[in-house]
């Protein structure tokens, strides 16, 4: 035994024999097993140092000896059993080792499959990117680029140029071609955007250069929070900005903002309910009458839109938000929004507005502190280009959304008929009418039809068939309904049904 011991970890045998006892007491069971530096220097595990890391192999031996010892101290009493179940273990641990290395080396950040219906899941990483966006930030991010160097000159230039060139194409022209009025000319010079690490950062840049030391006002009714931790009241102390609220939570009006105003006014700020809607008896002045104040009274006024659309309705399927140029056009001196919400790009915070407020905003030192690399300038251009050439079924959030109730039965029907076919049986699938929504934040209340399958296996849980797709490769991520696993088929990418077709398969093998 001994030998074949020795032969199986490729250790020398005499080596072994210093643990060789007579009788298997639980002690002397512990005496059989190897340290973790014998296991290292054993040809079966030292040749996996190269491959994975010494610490990961080191971590790998520890947890396979550590399991062992569990097994040791929880196994038997029966002493000669124990024995032989300790040794075949030993003989296992290289392929212990290895198995928990294979586990541990691979990347944590993977591809999940989305069947949970919602767009901009934020805990599934909001936008999915379009493959143009995804060619050009290997191109650029492969090799050097003229990220901050104005070809033409020769010298220094400015990484915004980049977007803001399509920025202001977009601006100028894309509610105009999408309802087939002319452009105004003025938004070509007027305005300018900048580009930060998140629209939480745009905020806190924008009211810290405009109102650091003074007062922004802004309505009880918009005092709102966004998931992870994204607070007003909060981002507005850290910019040193103190905010002046008006109004209650459901009624503000324009004469609370009016009265409010004061020497110490250094802001109007507007925030854009993403996620809640008041409803009932509620009040809020028109845009354009507060942007009337602002004129005014010479106090700019900012738009946190969050989710920053730059298409209408019909180009969303019906996801009605207000549009970033239209917010432009009605006055707001600067706008916020994420790049990885509705715009469907990567994350970034865009401000975006007048171009002499825009200057002293990207002016703060903050900005430098705030600023994003090449893979979101090009992940960004590649996503705008996009647009500036109508091509949105080539942004992957846009062409979910744009996804008929009907085009999702088809599919729905296609992969009920899959898995009918390879789980003969054994799991009960329907095909089911459902809600997606957009999240992320965004349109908070608007569903949009859609088809998914609700999945049963009998003997087995909702809960424990949800927790088995998750622990497949890739992961499938649903959510559970009325009892049952609903995949909705919206946020299921083209190519992606074979893979909840293999997770299911394998759910069941694991009955
Ligand atoms: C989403 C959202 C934010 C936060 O944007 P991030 O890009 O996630 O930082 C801020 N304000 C509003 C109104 C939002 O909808």
């Amino acid at each position: 035994m001994l030998d074949a011991l020795a032969s199986a970890l490729q250790l020398d045998a005499g080596t072994l024999k210093l643990f060789h006892v007579e009788s298997a007491t639980q002690t002397e069971l512990f005496r059989l097993l190897p340290s973790v530096d014998e296991l290292l220097r054993s040809q079966a595990i030292s040749p996996l140092i190269s491959a994975h890391g010494h610490a990961a192999v080191v971590e790998a031996c520890r947890a396979a000896l550590d399991e062992l010892r569990r097994s040791i101290v929880e196994g038997p009493a029966e002493a000669t059993a124990n024995r032989e179940r300790v040794e075949s273990a030993i003989a296992m641990l290289p392929a212990a080792v290895s198995a928990q290395l294979a586990h541990s080396s691979r990347l944590s950040l993977r591809r999940v499959v989305n069947a949970t219906g919602v767009v901009l899941h934020t805990n599934l990483g909001r936008a999915p990117l379009a493959e143009s966006a995804l060619q050009h930030a290997l191109e650029v991010a492969r090799g050097y680029s003229n990220l901050e160097f104005d070809l033409a000159a020769g010298e220094r230039g400015e990484r915004d140029a980049h977007v803001d060139r399509l920025f202001r194409l977009l601006f100028s022209d894309i509610e105009a071609q999408v309802s087939g009025q002319p452009s105004p000319q003025r938004t070509q010079s007027q305005f300018r955007t900048i580009v930060v690490n998140n629209n939480a950062a745009a905020v806190l840049l924008a009211l810290n250069t405009l109102a650091e030391g003074g007062e922004v006002i802004v309505s009880r009714g918009e005092l709102v929070e966004i998931g992870g931790s994204f607070r007003i009241p909060e981002v507005m102390a850290k910019s040193g900005a103190i905010l002046r609220e008006v109004g209650t939570t459901n009624r503000t009006r324009l004469a609370d903002y009016e009265q409010a105003i004061s020497e110490r006014t250094k802001l109007l700020l507007r925030v854009h309910r993403s996620n809640f809607k008041i409803i009932g008896f509620t009040e809020q002045p028109p845009l354009e009458a507060l942007v009337e104040l602002g004129r005014r009274r010479q106090i700019p006024v900012v738009e946190d839109l969050g989710s920053g659309a730059l298409v209408s309705a019909e180009t969303m399927g019906g996801v009605a938000e207000p549009t970033v140029s239209a917010r432009l056009r009605a006055g707001v001196d600067v706008v916020t929004f994420s790049g990885d919400k509705l715009l469907g790009g990567p994350q970034a915070g865009i401000l975006a507005g007048r171009a002499e407020l825009i200057a002293r905003i990207r002016s703060n030192p903050l900005f430098r502190a705030l600023r994003v690399d090449k893979l979101i300038y090009s992940v960004l251009e590649s996503t705008l280009l996009a647009y500036v050439r109508q091509q949105f079924e080539a942004v992957p959030a846009l062409r979910m959304l744009q996804l008929t109730a009907g085009e999702l039965l088809a599919r729905a029907q296609a992969l009920a008929a899959q898995l009918a076919a390879s789980c003969r049986g054994r799991a009960q699938v329907e095909v089911v009418a459902c809600e997606s929504v957009v999240g992320g934040g965004a349109a908070p209340g608007w569903e949009l039809p859609s088809h998914g399958l609700a999945v049963v296996i009998s003997g087995m849980g909702a809960d424990e068939l949800l927790i088995r797709l998750r622990g497949h490769e890739p992961p499938v991520i649903a959510r559970v309904e009325h009892g049952r696993v609903m995949l909705d088929m919206r946020t299921v990418l083209p190519g992606e049904e074979s893979e909840i077709v293999a997770a299911l398969k394998s759910a069941l093998g694991e009955i």
